[in-house]
């Protein structure tokens, strides 16, 4: 058999340690070797058992009278035979574990309130309001503090009991020999406290449901997929804990005559092919109204223009984005029989000028 180590020696302490000492040592032990933070290290794990051993002994006084008395043997006489596993040490020292570790078996801090949880609201806005940003007001149904009993539960004028199944200290325990297993208590479920009269307004759970107007300050440049964080706006805590979030999740309709890319605004103008070939001063609409755009001679299907700053202003830098014109050419249908006339007349013109464009291109 292995000598076992001395147990003030794995915490680091003398022999006449406070409780406080203990603690504090066996603490910092336990954050060093904690599993979490060596995964996989076997040598991290025998000492994070042997540290939790050492301490299971020595802050009982009985345990520690033993132990000092008469060493290792004298526990062994007593059925003391150390942890199983990490399980048991968590819920052996869940005082401490709450402290500095988040998870933990079932010894949730007694004090502290749980958040209140965030909310989505989905929402729709026209194009215009994506692009300008809007104001507006939206009904949250959510569940508030209970204005009756201030989020206590408790009727008026009444106070929480301490449990009587847990004395108030949120845990039981059974005991195996000098071991003893603890667990959270069923009855106050680990709060420690239970409601004897509960308030009428809120049946004891300390929260109502109530809709309440939120006012929305969408900003400009938002997009499908655009989020908006309300901080605060969420459900109330229970038993008084803080808000949670509101998140809003925005999605922009589609728009008959405009599209988005990314901060530029796409159109498509048709223009006819008289105005492509000889040129026209047209009117485009743009998100502030109509505006003038010269189409030069000779402008082809498909030609890009640009309103340079009649975008979308940006959500990431400054400035605004371009309005961006696609022309499209009509092609002219149901002509007079003069029309056709003249355009006949001109694709035999236009035809002799094409022959001898192509023949050049077949000299080279
Ligand atoms: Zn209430
Ligand atoms: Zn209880």
């Amino acid at each position: 058999m292995i000598a076992k180590q001395d147990y003030y020696d794995i915490l680091g302490v003398d022999r006449n340690a406070t409780a406080e000492e203990l603690k504090a040592n066996y603490r910092k032990l336990a954050l060093k070797y904690h599993p979490d933070r060596n995964p996989g290290s076997k040598e991290a794990e025998e000492n994070f058992k042997e540290a939790a051993e050492a301490y299971e002994v020595l802050r009982d006084p009985q345990k520690r009278n033993i132990y000092d008395h008469y060493g290792h043997e004298g526990l062994q006489g007593t059925g003391f035979s150390g942890f199983r596993g990490f399980e048991d040490i968590f819920s052996s020292f869940t005082d401490i574990f709450d402290d500095f570790f988040s998870f933990g078996t079932g010894g949730r801090s007694r004090t502290a309130a749980r958040r209140g949880a965030d909310l989505r609201y989905d929402m729709t806005i026209s194009f215009e309001d994506a692009a300008f940003g809007v104001e507006t007001e939206i009904d949250i149904e959510k569940l508030h503090t209970c204005s009756t009993c201030e989020g206590t539960g408790c009727e008026p004028g009444t106070h929480p009991e301490n449990c009587a199944q847990c004395a108030g200290t949120g845990q039981i325990s059974r005991s195996q020999g000098f071991f003893s297993i603890r667990t959270t208590c069923p009855n106050c479920r680990g709060g420690g406290r239970t409601i004897t009269s509960p308030c009428p307004g809120c049946h004891g759970t300390g929260q109502v449901e109530k809709s309440n107007k939120v006012t929305l300050k969408i900003p400009a440049g938002v997009d499908t997929g655009s989020r908006l964080r309300l901080t605060g706006e969420g459900e109330s805590g229970p038993r008084g804990g803080p808000p949670g979030d509101l998140y809003v999740y925005v999605s922009v309709k589609p728009h008959d005559f405009f599209k988005r890319s990314d901060d530029h605004v796409v159109c498509q103008v048709p223009i006819s092919f008289v105005q492509a070939a000889l040129g026209a001063d047209i009117d485009v609409p743009t998100l502030t109204g109509e505006k003038k755009l010269h189409i030069p001679k000779g402008t082809q299907a498909g030609e890009i223009f640009r309103f340079k700053g009649e975008g979308i202003l940006s959500l990431r830098s400054y400035g605004k984005g371009d309005q961006i014109i696609q022309i499209l050419v009509k092609t002219p249908t149901g002509l007079t029989k003069k029309q056709e006339a003249i355009l006949k007349e001109f694709a035999e013109l236009d035809a002799a000028k094409l022959s001898t464009k192509i023949k050049n291109i077949f000299k080279q």
